[in-house]
């Protein structure tokens, strides 16, 4: 049995009193299931506050982006020291807005799983191809270009805190959600991907979280595939009605 992990990406949004507001419902909707993992990605300037109002939950504090390098001459950057530093637990890998606004290649991607991992930070690398790309048949295709990329060269041992979000581009922010069949599909191939690759136990123990306008609606269906081990949420991780909802999935 994976243990659920609901993670909830605050993007560009909250200020420090609007993020401190936000955790402490969310802190409460999380106390009511401790069977289940629970983190939230606030911007960086509200990583700290927040840590202080998750203290002695069961919400994990998580970055939204970091810099390969410890430290150096990075202006606006911030390192995986530093996020460890503020309390964060994640951070988010790889989200598919840093590669089409920021540029970010797979190895890049790589990078900065690395740096994470060197500072026992849990990365969630996010993958998922765009609707020209699944229209063309490329979807299997790409996942293993961003997969592989994003994995180069390390072992099973170095990657055993790695959590996988499959999140496929036309479903984000767009209110169309992959349906749990194809959500469920391309699980699947990632999980055998990573078996092939790193061995069964790797595979078989891999949090694979699905993201892409998971709402209130859609969470009780799609938890209940097989291979769906939680979900990264962006807009409905906003509001603290509609996240302790997506929190608190009832299992069909
Ligand atoms: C995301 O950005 O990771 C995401 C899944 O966004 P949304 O839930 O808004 O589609």
């Amino acid at each position: 049995m994976i243990r659920p992990l609901i993670a909830g990406n605050w993007k560009m949004h909250k200020t420090i009193p609007e993020a401190v507001k936000l955790a402490t419902r969310i802190r409460e909707s999380a106390a009511a299931c401790p069977d289940r993992d629970v983190a939230i990605a606030p911007s960086f300037t509200a990583l700290r506050p927040t840590a202080e109002v998750l203290r002695g939950s069961n919400v994990r504090l998580c970055a939204q982006n970091v810099h390969p390098a410890p430290q150096g001459a990075f202006t606006g950057e911030v390192s995986a020291p530093m996020l460890a530093d503020a309390g964060c637990q994640y951070v988010i890998v790889g989200h598919s807005e840093r590669r089409t606004l920021f540029g970010e290649t797979d190895e890049l991607v790589r990078a900065k799983i690395q740096a994470s991992l060197q500072s026992s930070l849990m990365p969630i690398f996010c993958v998922g191809e765009s609707l020209a790309e699944r229209e063309d048949g490329r979807t299997f295709d790409v996942l293993e270009r961003q997969l592989k990329g994003g994995l180069n060269n390390f072992q099973a041992a170095d990657i055993r805190h790695l959590v996988v979000a499959y999140e496929p581009v036309w479903a984000i922010g767009t209110g169309k959600t992959a349906t749990p069949d194809q959500a469920q599909e391309v699980h699947v191939f990632i999980r055998r991907m990573m078996s092939r690759t790193f061995g069964t136990d790797l595979g078989d123990s891999l949090t694979i979280l699905y993201g892409g306008s998971v709402n209130p609606k859609n969470i009780d269906i799609l938890m209940a595939c097989e291979d769906i081990n939680g979900v990264l949420v962006g807009g409905a991780s906003l509001e603290a009605e509609s996240f302790g909802r997506i929190v608190g999935f009832q299992k069909l």
